[in-house]
């Protein structure tokens, strides 16, 4: 799919904040929270659950690997993920860190509460994961 955001997305590897084989992250440009990251698996298929095992479960190895990078840089009370499937047809997990229950409700989303992150601002986020994941992703991990 040519015209798929996330197909293309996952060859500009300036914005990559992690990747393996079958799915790569990059911080949402709207997040929720300082932080809101997306995984999402190489192969276009519009439905998360719809993808094989195999693809959710490398989705979920690097939501692991995230989730405890993000609670070191973003210091949340919780880290939440979700499936919503609304903005973009290609399947994506929102890992988000959590300070409020209604961080992961669509409260923020109703009432048109999503940030704005700057490019540099999503730059410093992304050098400060990069640091605790102990580097960007390497040549192998690209597709
Ligand atoms: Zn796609």
């Amino acid at each position: 799919m040519t015209d798929c955001i996330f197909c293309a997305l996952q060859h500009a590897q300036a914005t990559l904040l992690d990747a393996n084989e079958l799915a790569y992250a990059v911080l949402d440009i709207a997040p929720i929270r300082p932080g809101h990251t997306l995984i999402i698996p190489r192969q276009h298929v519009e439905d998360f659950f719809e993808l094989s095992a195999e693809v959710q479960m490398a989705m979920l190895e690097l939501a692991n690997r995230l989730a405890k990078a993000l609670k070191v840089v973003c210091n949340p009370l919780r880290m939440g993920m979700l499936v919503s499937g609304f903005d973009v047809a290609h399947a994506h997990l929102h890992l988000v860190p959590i300070h409020d229950v209604h961080d992961i409700s669509s409260k923020v989303l109703l009432e048109g509460g999503k940030l704005r992150m700057p490019d540099d601002q999503l730059q410093q986020l992304r050098g400060q994961l990069h640091l605790q994941l102990q580097g960007p992703p390497d040549e192998l991990a690209r597709n």
